[in-house]
């Protein structure tokens, strides 16, 4: 399969779209990012690496950071999360404060913004520092010891972050945050504003295309069985309330951020990211998703 070309050709396709979304706005920093970058790669898990255009620039990766909360506290917790968190996509939007209110404190599942908060809460009760242990998984996933939190996005968030802000007061007003909210929402904002390249997202994500084991160390990092389960969150539940047309378009579990930047799997196969800042009105990336579509429809792979 020649990766290569279809990733170049993909990127020219998407390319006409280009202007067709807008760049987040809502966290003040996000909307200084040039709207026409695009980059995309795909990691093989025999350790072939495919990438074109800006593959290599960090952008601030925003929810995607989310799987990695739900992949470190399965390992913590187990399926005792699933007390405290749903698994049901949410037919709603990523931050919406009407459901949580009607389903009482329990997030419908683990990528929605209060979902997420759940997560946070849960490592700083069994982590000494939650935003530094989560910073080292995405180091070690991804090989790159310089990864960092972009202070300036995390502040940008912390200071127009009042939706997330009444998520985490509704979450512990139903009794569903142990620590106090501002310590909550402080991690939560750093976990959203680590900056990453489409090449150390992919890698990142080849665990789970290779059923939980880090393919380069052999180290397993969940079961088969944990894995298929934070598989399936992803395709149900990784866009936003958008995820049934990804899944219909594209095909694969994954997970994308407001940044513009979406990762995915292809279970053992590979791993792919894509990034482009322009998103639509779900908060997807535009021209991310028509170029993974046009990467699966291409070579045939997807889970179906
Ligand atoms: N930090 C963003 C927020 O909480 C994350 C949004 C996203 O990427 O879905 O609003």
């Amino acid at each position: 399969m020649n990766y290569q070309q279809i990733l170049e050709t993909a990127a020219q396709e998407a390319s006409l779209l280009a202007g067709s979304g807008t760049v987040a706005s809502y966290i003040p920093e996000l909307a200084k990012v040039p709207p026409e970058r695009f980059g995309m790669a795909l990691i093989a898990l025999d350790g072939q690496v495919y990438a074109t255009g800006d593959a290599g620039e960090r952008f601030s990766i925003q929810s995607i950071s989310k799987v990695f909360l739900l992949a470190l506290a399965i390992r913590l917790v187990g399926e005792d999360l699933f007390e405290r968190v749903g698994k049901e996509p949410s037919g709603n939007p990523f931050n919406s404060l009407v459901q949580l209110e009607y389903e009482h404190g329990i997030p419908r599942n683990p990528f929605i913004n209060a979902g997420a908060l759940v997560l946070t809460d849960v490592l700083l009760e069994h982590l000494p520092d939650a935003k530094s242990a989560v910073l080292d998984f995405a180091r070690r996933l991804s090989g790159s010891p310089d990864l960092e939190y972009d202070a300036a996005v995390a502040a940008s968030e912390r200071a127009t972050g009042f939706t997330n802000i009444a998520l985490a007061n509704f979450l512990k007003a139903h009794g569903n945050l142990r620590h106090p909210v501002e310590q909550v929402v402080d991690a939560y904002f750093h976990h959203c504003s680590l900056q990453m390249s489409c090449l150390e997202l992919a890698r990142a994500f080849l665990f789970l295309t290779n059923h939980g084991v880090l393919p380069n160390t052999g180290e397993r990092l969940l079961s088969v069985s944990q894995t298929k389960r934070l598989s399936a969150i992803l395709l149900t539940c990784g866009f936003y309330d958008e995820a049934g047309e990804f899944a219909f378009r594209v095909g694969l579990p994954g997970k994308s951020g407001v940044g513009g930047g979406i990762a995915a799997i292809m279970p053992g196969r590979w791993a792919t990211a894509v990034w482009s800042p322009e998103i639509n009105h779900y908060g997807n990336s535009v021209r991310g998703m028509k170029a993974l579509e046009l990467l699966t429809t291409w070579t045939g792979e997807s889970i179906f």
